[in-house]
C-alpha cells in the first residue's frame, strides 16, 4: 500500500432532536456574538426553531440553486452590513452553498445545518454560477468548521426529494472509489456509506417519518460526502456537472439517473471497487445491488424526463471526453460516452 491522504479538520454533532441545543454549544465554542442565519424561505420555519438560542443580527433568505455570483455578493454585503461574526446555515446543498459563497470571501466560520442528503456542508468544494456558467473550486475557509445533523429536521423532505437527495450521496460513494486520488481510507468511508444509504433509503419510502431510515441516510450521506471531498470527481460527477450546467438539469435527479449507467461501463475494469459495492449492497453483483435498490425506491429513471434531449449528446459528449480523469478505469471515447448518454437519456437497461 502506498497513498497520501488528508484528512479535513471538521467537528460532527449527530443527535435526533438536539439541532437547537447543538447550534448554540457550537457557536458558543466559536465564540460568536453576531450570527447570520441563511435559510431559503421554506426553510424558514426549521430554521427559526433551530436558531432560537443564537445572538442572531441577520436572517438572509435569498437561496438559489447553483448560487448566482450576484446573490453570492449581496449575501456578502449583507453579512458585513449587519457586522456578523458567524454563519449559520440551515438547508440543503443551495443553501450552504450560499454560506460557502459568503465565507470564501469573507472568512466568516460556518456551522452547517442540513437538511437534504447533499453532503455540501463536509466538502471544502464551492460553486458560484456566472450566466450559464458554473465555476467550482476548493478552498478551506468554505469548510464549515462544525456540522450539527439532526435527523428530525429531515422528515419533511418529501420521499421522491429524499430518494433522488439519497442516491447523489451514494454516487458521492461510488464515484469516489475510481475518482484522482482514490485511497484505501476514503474506499473505506465509501463502502460504509454505501451500506448504510442502502439500508435507511427504503425505510423512508416505507415511513418517511422513519427516523431510524432518516438517521442511517443522514450519517450515510456525510460518509459519502467526505469520501467524494478526499478522492475527488471520479467520471460520474464530470459527466452530472456537465448535464447540470449546460442543460440546467437538477442537481439530485441528474445524479440518481446517471449512475447505474455510469457503474455498468466501469465496473467491468474495476474489479477492487466491484467487490466493494457487491459486498456493501449484499448482492450477487455490484450493478445488480444498485438496480434492486433503485426498484425498491421508484428512482428516477431517464435523463428525458428531466428534459435532455438525444439531439444534445454530441454537444454534451464534447464538454465531457476533454475532463474525463485519466485515472478512470475504463478508456472513454466519444462513441461510448455517447452510447452512455443515450442509455440514460432513455432509461434503458444498464447492462
Ligand atoms: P437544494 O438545496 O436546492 O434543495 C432541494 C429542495 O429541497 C429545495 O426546494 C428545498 O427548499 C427543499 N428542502 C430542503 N430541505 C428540506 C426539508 N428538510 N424539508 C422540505 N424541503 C426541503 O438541493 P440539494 O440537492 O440539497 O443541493 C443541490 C446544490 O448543492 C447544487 O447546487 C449542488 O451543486 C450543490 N452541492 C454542492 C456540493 C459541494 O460539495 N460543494 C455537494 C453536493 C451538492
Amino acid at each position: 500500500m502506498k497513498f497520501v491522504h488528508e484528512t479535513s479538520p471538521q467537528r460532527i454533532r449527530f443527535a435526533t432532536g438536539a439541532a437547537a441545543a447543538g447550534v448554540v454549544a457550537e457557536i458558543g465554542l466559536i465564540g460568536a456574538k453576531r450570527v447570520m442565519v441563511i435559510a431559503g424561505v421554506p426553510e424558514a420555519g426549521i430554521a427559526k426553531s433551530v436558531t432560537a438560542g443564537l445572538p442572531v443580527v441577520l436572517h438572509h433568505d435569498e437561496v438559489v440553486m447553483h448560487v448566482p455570483v450576484e446573490v453570492a455578493e449581496r449575501a456578502r454585503a449583507a453579512a458585513s452590513a449587519a457586522g456578523a461574526d458567524a454563519i449559520v446555515c440551515v438547508g440543503g446543498g443551495s443553501t450552504t452553498g450560499l454560506a460557502k459563497g459568503v465565507a470564501l470571501t469573507t472568512g466568516l466560520p460556518i456551522v452547517a445545518v442540513p437538511t437534504t442528503y447533499a453532503g455540501s456542508e463536509a466538502t471544502h468544494v464551492w460553486g458560484l454560477t456566472q450566466g450559464a456558467r458554473k465555476t467550482t473550486g476548493t478552498d478551506p475557509r468554505v469548510l464549515p468548521v462544525s456540522i450539527v445533523y439532526d435527523a428530525g429536521l429531515m422528515v419533511t423532505l418529501p420521499v421522491d426529494l429524499s430518494v433522488a437527495s439519497g442516491l447523489n450521496a451514494l454516487a458521492h460513494c461510488v464515484d469516489s472509489l475510481w475518482a484522482p486520488r482514490a485511497d484505501p481510507i476514503n474506499a473505506a468511508f465509501a463502502t460504509e456509506g454505501v451500506r448504510v444509504l442502502a439500508a435507511g433509503l427504503p425505510k423512508i419510502v416505507q415511513d418517511p417519518y422513519s427516523i431510524e431510515g432518516r438517521e442511517q441516510a443522514l450519517y450515510g450521506a456525510y460518509l459519502a460526502a467526505v469520501s467524494f471531498a478526499s478522492a475527488g470527481s471520479g467520471l460520474h460527477h464530470k459527466i452530472c456537472h456537465v448535464l447540470g450546467g449546460k442543460y440546467d438539469l437538477p442537481h439530485a435527479q441528474t445524479h440518481a439517473t446517471v449512475l447505474p449507467y455510469v457503474l455498468a461501463f466501469n465496473a467491468p475494469n474495476a474489479p477492487a471497487a466491484e467487490e466493494r459495492l457487491r459486498t456493501a449492497f449484499g448482492a450477487s453483483t455490484a450493478g445488480a445491488g444498485l438496480q434492486a435498490l433503485r426498484q425498491a425506491l421508484d428512482a428516477p429513471r431517464a435523463l428525458r424526463d428531466f428534459g435532455f434531449k438525444e439531439s444534445d449528446i454530441p454537444a454534451a459528449v464534447e464538454d465531457i471526453l476533454p475532463v474525463v480523469p485519466v485515472t478512470n478505469p475504463t478508456l472513454a471515447t466519444a462513441d461510448n460516452l455517447a452510447d452512455l448518454l443515450r442509455s440514460a437519456c432513455e432509461g434503458n437497461d444498464p447492462e
